[in-house]
């Protein structure tokens, strides 16, 4: 388990299973079983205001950890999962078990949002707003405590059917998150058409802030147009107090990265809230149950 925030340090393992060639018909068996009996676990990656300092939210990363320990990055099970129809299941995996997390969070008086990673696929699926409304419903959270993550390559597919179905998820008070920006095709068409109410500076606009000009200029110029938009804006890949004091500098709202916390386990996140008090604001008063 060590380390598995981190996919680069565990590119190494996947090796041993010759997840370069012929990869699919190795993991595909596992995989089907893995999502079916829910073993890709979620971790959670907190997200803050740049500012105040205070959590605001984390971010729903899948996890597949083999039974020998071994980590199969998400950027080798996701495209698995998208070409041979299971992202469907899997998604629904995450959320179901997600959701419940957050009533227990939300009993215990840590009342924040939890952020979803959604392929294309599930941009098809008409009936995905009323999906997520029913159970948000049922464990007795706010829409806007349930924010959808799209990157940019989702959105090129089927523009019609995905306007339709995003817009459907932000009446319903959910928020609405454009993903990595900067780095697909047509980022800003994406913004006149959808109603996004926030963005999310990619990693690597954010890591070359310090040397390039360039990642300066494109990260300064996105706050601003977002801010013109109504947009919140997000800086992921935060690894140190300089890329901090930077974003605060330049108006970004809210940070998430290495520097402030790693994705955590469900335990792992509820020891780093008793741990880290300061991280919580008034309304967000500790229970001393919380464990
Ligand atoms: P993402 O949505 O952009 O998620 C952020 C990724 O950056 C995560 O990688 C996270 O561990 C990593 N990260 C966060 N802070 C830092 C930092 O300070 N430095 C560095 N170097 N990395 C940082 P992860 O968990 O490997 O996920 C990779 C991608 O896989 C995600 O990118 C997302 O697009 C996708 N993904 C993850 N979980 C799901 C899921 O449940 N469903 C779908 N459809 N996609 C998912
Ligand atoms: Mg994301
Ligand atoms: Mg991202
Ligand atoms: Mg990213």
């Amino acid at each position: 388990l060590r380390d598995s925030g981190q996919a680069t340090s565990l590119s190494k393992n996947v090796s041993q299973l010759d997840v370069e060639d012929d990869s699919d018909s190795d993991l595909l068996p596992a995989l089907t079983a893995a999502i079916e009996n829910d073993e890709i676990k979620v971790y959670f990656q907190p997200r803050f205001d740049l500012n105040s300092k205070r959590l605001l939210g984390v971010e729903a990363l899948a996890r597949w950890i083999l039974d020998d320990g071994q980590f199969i990055p998400p950027s080798i099970f996701i495209p698995l999962a998208e070409e041979n129809d299971l992202i469907e299941a899997l998604t629904k995996s995450v959320v179901e078990q997600v959701l419940p997390q957050m009533a227990e969070w939300n009993r215990k008086g840590i009342r924040i949002q939890a952020s979803f990673n959604f392929s294309a696929k599930s941009l098809h699926e008409l009936d995905f707003p009323d999906y997520l409304s029913t159970l948000a419903e049922q464990y007795g959270l706010l829409p806007q405590q349930i924010v959808v993550e799209l990157t940019e390559s989702a959105l090129v597919d089927d523009i019609a059917s995905s306007m339709e179905i995003l817009t459907r998820i932000r009446m319903k008070g959910f928020g609405l998150s454009i993903d990595d920006f900067g780095t697909g095709y047509s980022s800003v068409q994406q913004l006149q058409n959808i109603p996004f109410n926030e963005l999310k500076i990619d990693r690597s606009f954010v890591s070359n802030f310090e040397t390039k000009l360039q990642a300066r200029t494109i990260i300064e110029s996105t706050i601003e147009m977002a801010h013109k938009l109504g947009i919140l804006v997000i800086a992921e890949g935060i690894e140190n107090q300089a890329a901090i004091d930077y974003l605060k500098s330049v108006g970004c709202d809210q940070g998430q990265g290495f520097y402030y916390a790693k994705p955590m386990s469900a335990e792992e996140f509820a020891k780093w809230i008793k741990v880290n008090p300061s991280y919580f604001g008034e309304e967000q008063v500790l229970d001393n149950e919380f464990v």
